[in-house]
Order: C-alpha cells, then structure tokens, then sequence
C-alpha cells in the first residue's frame, strides 16, 4: 500500500531538489520517520497519514507552550483580523522591542527579523560596523546558521566568505585565547553558544570560568561577545541562557522558542553596539509582520507569567529519569546529556550511532518522534501523563531493541 508520506516524497523529488533539503530531511534517521507532518496539538504531531506522534522535538525548537497554543493563536488572529504585511511597523514592534529589553538582562535595545540566521548574521554586522574591525572566532563545529559565513557545507561556499573566520574549542579557554592573540587588533567578534549543542555528540555545559574568560576577553579587546541564544533562548532562561553565571553579552541572537512556532528572530544589544546597529542596513520583506510579533509577545508572556518553564524542566527531568531507568532494566548503557529542557541520548560506546538510530526507529514505530543526534527539545505542554505516555512506548522500544 503506497502511503500518502511516499506519494508526497515521490512528488518532492520532481519539483524541490533532492526532494528535501536541509535539517527536516529525515532520511538519515531509519524508515519509522514521516517526512510530511499534517498538523499540531499541544505536544503531539500528526503525519499525513494519520499517525499521530509524541512529539520531542517540538519542530525543532520553535513550539515551546505546545503546538497551537490558544493564547498565541488567539493573539495571531487578532492582529491577523487587523492586517499582517503593512507599510512600515505597526504597534506590536514597539511593544515586542520593549517587552525584549525589559526580560533579557542585557537588552537595552531590539531588532527583528525571521530565521536565526538573520538574528546571527545582524550581530556579526553589528559587532563589524561598530569596531570597525574584521576577524570573527566561533567554536569549533558549532551551528550558527545556513549563511555562507557560517553553513556547515562547503558547497557554493568561496573561501572569501570565510576569509576572516576562525575557530577555538569550546569549554577551552586556553584556545580561544590563542585564537584572539592571533587575530591581533582585528577582532571584531567571539560568538558563543551559551552551552555545547552540535550535532552528533554529547553535550556541555558551559564551564563558568570559560564563560567569564570569554567576557573578560572580549573587554580586554573591545570585541562584541555575541552570545547564540537562537536555539536554547526563552527555554532555560528568559533573561538569557548566561544570566545564571552572571555573564552578559553585547550582542544576542534569539529565534525559535520567541514566538511558539510563528517566524521572527530578535537581536538585542546593549548601549555599546547601538550606533554600529543604526549604522548597518539590515531588512526583510516580511521581517515587520504584525503578527508574528503579536505571537512573540503572547509567548514570552505566557512564559514569564506563569510556571510555563518550571513545567518544561519537570517533564524533562520526568523524561531523562525515566529513560535511565529502562535503559538499565534492557541492559544497556545510554549517556544522556544537556539541560533536561534540551536533551539528548546516544547509547554509550555506539560510535556511528546505529544503536541510537535504531532505538529510535523503534520509538517512532511506537508514536514517539525523537532525533538520533540531534538535541531534542521539551515543550510546557508535555504533561506528567504524557511523559508516562511516551515512557510506555520508549520501554517497548528498547524492548525490541534488545530481542534484536
Ligand atoms: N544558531 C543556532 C544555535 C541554531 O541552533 C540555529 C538553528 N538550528 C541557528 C543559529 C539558525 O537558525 P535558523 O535555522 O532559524 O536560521
């Protein structure tokens, strides 16, 4: 029987090329995986074939009070009723850019605008125009958007683009202090995720005296200390996912979480950088869309006013107890990493992770949308019984796994 998943991916192929591009291209993953999603509700998905979903990785980050979230989607029509695409802002940009530098600690002012490319890109703009100077220093295998600057593939990339472009280790103070002598009187920028997220291994905490090295020597050379909060930010911390160890960027990127699944990405920045911000010229067609913004507010407030995040900490924490728990009673070893906001599993020793691809090949046969390598990501609509929901069907996953 030809589902309407296949018939949809034997169209894709024709007309969008290889059929799928990018991070939602779910072929690595095993043949439990749906490519086409139909729809959303609270922390469940459903594909185009009906099958419905516990769903982790909350499309990736975006969905963080659930899919179709009633004070957000109320708050869309509402400026949606009023018109979206209108020339010039209209009231939601004021009260979005003030209600972003009155909760990220170091805001003292906010642009908008889409992806979290854009959000990153604006920054490195920024920090360049207002220094006046060139060189840029990320982590090593860090993710910081699809641009040529940063996009983890070479191709159709010049070396041009990436000519004043360099890398330390993340967690390795040691490194980036090489890396910033190297780059002399030139450094423009260090861009930093506030904790360690790439793709394919384990993640890391930030080591506080690395997160104040990197402060301190951002001061010592007037650099931008551009903190990458796109895929961690309004989930952990709504103040910024460095608030807890007191250090405070120049320049922050926010995308994802910021308006519960509607487009809009924030760059915030303190005083220092709002001249080098009023310098550049940054735009987009749809970067003033009144309802996206309408969204933004509905979520940060929702968040901010009620136990929204201490929920997404206790499903997690619920969530990473309980699969610890299976794990050891099916006889295997997993290593489970990250803030349980944000969490991710491999089985330990599983080196090119056919283990943990397969364990979740067998979750997603059970209703259970998990990512091998990548983070997932925990929402305020996953509910204790929804947890015990998904743990019934892990349990029966890495039963299967085991008769292997
Ligand atoms: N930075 C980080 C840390 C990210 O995780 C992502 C997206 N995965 C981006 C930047 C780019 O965001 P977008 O895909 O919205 O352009």
């Amino acid at each position: 029987m030809t589902t309407i998943d296949a018939e949809l991916r034997g169209r894709a192929e024709a007309v969008i090329p290889g059929g799928m591009y990018g991070h939602m291209d779910v072929r690595a993953f095993g043949d439990a995986h749906p490519q086409f999603m139909a729809g959303g509700d609270g922390c469940r998905i459903t594909d185009v074939d009906g099958r419905t979903f516990l769903d982790f990785m909350c499309g990736w980050g975006p969905i963080v009070l659930g899919h179709r979230h009633p004070r957000v989607q109320e708050a869309v029509a509402a400026q949606q009723a009023l018109g979206d695409c209108l020339n010039g802002g209209s009231p939601p940009m004021v009260e979005l850019a003030e209600l972003l530098v009155g909760t990220v600690a170091h805001a003292d002012w906010a642009m908008l605008a889409k992806n979290g490319t854009d959000a990153t890109t604006t920054c490195v703009t920024i920090a360049r125009a207002a220094t006046g100077r060139r060189r840029v220093l990320t982590a090593r295998g860090a993710y910081h958007g699809a641009a040529p600057w940063c996009t983890p593939r070479d191709a159709g990339v010049l070396p041009e683009d990436r000519a004043h472009l360099r890398h330390f280790e993340y967690n390795d103070l040691d490194s980036l202090r090489a890396a910033v002598a190297d780059a002399g009187d030139d450094l423009a920028a260090v861009v930093v995720c506030p904790f360690r997220h790439d793709l394919r291994r384990d993640q890391e905490p930030p080591d506080p005296a690395f997160a104040k090295g990197v402060r301190e020597l951002c001061d010592a050379t007037g650099a931008a200390l551009v903190l990458d909060d796109v895929r961690a930010g309004f989930r952990l911390d709504l103040a910024g996912s460095w608030e807890p160890l007191g250090i405070r960027p120049d320049l922050s990127a926010w995308s994802k979480a910021i308006a519960n699944g509607h487009a809009l990405a924030a760059v915030t920045g303190s005083d220092r950088f709002r001249a080098g911000a009023e310098r550049i010229y940054t735009t987009g067609s749809f970067w003033y869309s009144a309802a996206a913004m309408a969204a933004a507010i509905a979520t940060i407030t929702e968040l901010r006013d009620t136990d929204a995040l201490a929920r997404i900490e206790r499903a997690g924490t619920r969530l990473r107890a309980g699969l610890d728990a299976q794990a050891r009673a099916h006889g295997f070893e997993v290593v489970q990493t990250g803030p349980v906001q944000m969490p991710v599993l491999r089985f330990a020793g599983d080196e090119d992770f056919a283990l943990t691809r397969a364990w979740t090949d067998e979750a997603a046969r059970r209703g259970v949308y998990l990512h091998p390598w990548h983070n997932w990501f925990m929402s305020a609509a996953h509910g204790d019984a929804d947890i015990d929901d998904a743990l019934e069907r892990t349990d029966d996953a890495f039963a299967a796994l085991a008769r292997r």
